[in-house]
């Protein structure tokens, strides 16, 4: 039985597409881009042609797309190069203006600022479904409080409950008051529409593995004009933003699978979103079933259903269903493992025990209607068990505590 992978938003697999660029610019042979023999000048046209495809699905100029390593190195390049330009340009810009729903490579990342280098988090608030409140970012950005904004920082989408933000709006306010925007791309490039020139974003991350791409490529769209304190430092490519031998059959591989993905992509929201209201409606008839993140339309991604199941563990829940030939997540895989409620859920007012039931199913370009109803026909059963699990669990600590304070007395 092969399983049905509902976790695309973790990762997807290869388009084909993707396979033959990157399988044909690799039998090319050796070839460094920056290489000025015949050899080295092949491949430079590959990462060339590339960009520009990227590019040219994205709404964005050739000259504005930065390679990198994948979306973290993206975030990391964009917060802390934008913050270091911002700061050294005028000390006083130290804020950083953010929700507490980003994923941990922004979060982190701007952590590591505040700690070290001097920044100042002022952190959004987001309502129950995770939209940012854009009255409360309006107010950070009046003339009297925007002076010291170093920049902003909104994701396009969740990669949790799916929730999109009103990025172009975020960034018409950044802007009036002179401060710039980066946003977190990651889980919208391929599923939703992203026209950078159209958004006003200064700064964008994507990372090609999320659609179909391989995995370790990923881009930083840069607008034209947006000064950047580089982190890796070394050969000077990529105008001196990203020094790192350039991987020709990465960008091929990502053009092809980018191109792929936006060739029809009202289409094939249209196919995800169908799929997933059939595993929402299915998800939901499980008792105590919650739907979190905004409701199915435009303002959430069509691949994401995600929903808390009330007196169960979100990990017992993802090996219950992997058993069953399932597999989804509890959220953010790059998390999974640490026994912490999520911080998105968190950040939208769940409780933590409400929020520990959690389980993310996404759907990616090769989910089918059969890995929905696999989904379906397993999530009864496995709710069943590991509330079972949680409730005897829970009887034996009962059992337990009171002998060991009986001991104490
Ligand atoms: N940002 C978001 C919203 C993501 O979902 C992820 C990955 O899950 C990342 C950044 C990190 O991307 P990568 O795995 O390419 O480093």
């Amino acid at each position: 039985m092969t399983a049905a992978y509902l976790d695309h938003a973790s990762t997807t697999a290869l388009r084909p597409e993707a396979l033959d660029a990157y399988v044909a610019e690799t039998a090319r042979g050796a070839g460094n881009p920056s290489s000025l023999h015949s050899a080295g000048r092949r491949a430079r046209v590959a990462v060339e042609e590339s960009r520009e495809a990227l590019a040219a699905a994205l709404g964005a100029r050739p000259g504005e797309v930065v390679w990198t390593s994948g979306g973290t190195e993206s975030d990391n390049l964009a917060l802390t190069g934008l913050y270091r330009a911002r700061r050294d340009a005028d000390p006083a810009r130290r804020r950083v203006l953010l929700t507490a729903t980003e994923h941990h490579a922004v979060l982190d990342c701007v952590e590591s600022l505040a700690a070290r280098e001097g920044a100042e988090v002022t952190w959004l608030p987001v309502d129950a479904t995770g939209l940012v409140d854009l009255d409360a970012l309006a107010a950070e950005l009046r003339p009297d409080r925007a002076g010291d904004v170093a920049l902003v920082s909104l994701m396009w989408a969740n990669n949790e409950v799916g929730t999109v933000q009103p990025v172009a709006a975020a960034a018409e306010l950044a802007h009036a008051a002179g401060v710039p925007l980066h946003t977190d791309a990651v889980q919208a490039v391929g599923q939703l529409p992203v026209d950078f020139a159209a958004s006003g974003a200064d700064l964008l991350s994507l990372s090609a593995h999320k659609f179909g791409g391989p995995v370790g490529t990923g881009a930083l769209l840069v607008k034209r004009g947006t000064a950047l304190v580089p982190l890796l430092h070394g050969g000077g490519q990529e105008l001196g933003v990203r020094s790192g031998t350039l991987d020709a059959a990465g960008a091929r591989a990502s053009a092809a699978a980018l191109t792929a993905a936006t060739g029809d992509l009202p289409g094939q929201a249209q196919r995800l979103a169908q799929l997933r209201d059939r595993l929402l409606a299915g998800l939901t008839q499980v008792p105590g079933a919650v739907v979190r993140g905004a409701p199915p339309g435009p303002g959430r991604l069509p691949g994401n259903a995600h929903v808390t199941f009330a007196g169960c563990e979100g990990d017992s829940l993802t090996y219950l269903l992997d058993a069953a030939g399932v597999e989804c997540s509890t959220g953010s895989a790059c998390r999974a493992g640490v026994p912490q409620p999520s911080h998105v859920l968190l950040a939208m007012g769940l409780e933590a025990a409400e929020a520990a039931g959690a389980l993310r199913f996404s759907l990616g370009w090769d989910s089918t209607a059969a890995d929905v109803e696999a989904a379906v026909a397993a999530i009864g059963p496995a709710v069943e068990r590991a509330r079972r699990a949680r409730s005897s669990r829970g009887g034996r600590a009962h059992r337990r505590s009171r002998t060991l304070a009986g001991g104490v007395s």
